[in-house]
């Protein structure tokens, strides 16, 4: 079933929800143009629209899917409870200028029997999310490979919200020869400073007041490293103790990695990655800051 909704910002979204009809529509735009994919699990926010504008800027076509990833998630996680609304996300997307939406069942994605899986090795997938979920990348590695195949993107889009997945799909990109380009976007913020996520709609007043420890804390290991502080291990200590003044915060993990290759580092040199990963309740919040020398 292909739908057209209703003309919002000058040009009317196409819809897909078979990989006959996303296919179909790529041919009506045309090979000859430059296509820029934003993947996503939907309930849209700010965060994703960013990706949309910027891919809107940037090519001649802009496809996004909205996708919650059954293969990304292991048992007892919220899979079933991950928010959705398709009605509004299809708006949202429209207003901000997509021309294709991909809104695939899993059946589509995964047909009966289908057994191969993308997998990038080694540390990268194995720190900071790859501890506690550490099935997690080879989800998303063999989902975003399984899109690109599908719609053969010029340029696709990814937010820094999710530093590692950015780094894994980038080490994924060279690893494998693609020829897609990766476009990093900075992290949106709500006004007080809360990385926007989907997940957010499930903290209740008490923790979304807490939750704002994870930017605060990084803002301070910020500071600290631009006071001069070079230990990972002192910033680090730095981050945990501002982290834990808050009661329903449960740190998953705190970690100042090389930004670039995620590699362990004792004293920072070069661009490094500060990254937290907090549970409020079920709700599982990261967020990260770049130090870097200006
Ligand atoms: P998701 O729907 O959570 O899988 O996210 C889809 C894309 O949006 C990913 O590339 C995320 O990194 C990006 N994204 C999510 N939240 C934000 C944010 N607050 N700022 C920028 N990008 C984001």
């Amino acid at each position: 079933m292909m739908r057209l909704l209703p003309n919002c910002s000058n040009k009317t979204m196409k819809i897909a929800k078979t990989i006959a009809e996303l296919k179909s529509c790529l041919e009506d735009f045309g090979r000859d143009k430059t296509i820029g994919f934003v993947p996503t699990m939907g309930y849209l926010h700010d965060g994703h629209l960013a990706l949309i504008n910027e891919a809107q800027s940037q090519n001649d076509v802009t496809v996004v899917s909205i996708f919650v990833n059954p293969t990304q998630f292991a048992p007892g996680e919220d899979l079933d409870a991950y928010p959705r609304d398709f009605d509004r996300d299809s708006q949202l997307a429209e207003a901000a200028g997509t021309d294709l939406l991909f809104f695939p069942d899993p059946a589509e994605i995964y047909p009966t029997g289908a057994s191969t899986f993308v997998e990038v090795e080694g540390d990268i997938t194995k720190k900071l999310c790859g501890q506690s979920r550490p099935t997690h990348f080879k989800g998303v590695t063999t989902v975003i490979n399984l899109l690109f195949n599908l719609i053969q993107p010029t340029r696709a889009y990814f937010g820094q919200k999710d530093a590692q997945q950015v780094a894994v799909i980038k080490k994924m990109i060279r690893d494998l020869h693609m020829s897609v380009e990766i476009i990093v976007c900075p992290i949106v913020r709500e006004a007080d400073g809360l990385a926007l996520s989907s997940r957010n709609v499930f903290l209740n007043l008490a923790a979304r007041d807490q939750a704002l420890v994870l930017s605060q804390s990084l803002a301070s290991a910020k500071a600290l490293y631009g006071s001069g502080e070079r230990s990972v291990k002192i910033i680090k200590a730095a981050i945990i103790n501002q982290i834990t003044t808050m009661p329903l915060a449960a740190i998953d993990y705190v970690d100042i990695l090389d930004f670039e290759t995620l590699a362990d580092i004792e004293t920072i040199t070069s661009p490094a990655l500060a990254a937290v990963a907090v549970r409020f309740g079920n709700t599982r919040l990261i967020d990260n800051i770049i130090l870097i020398k200006r």
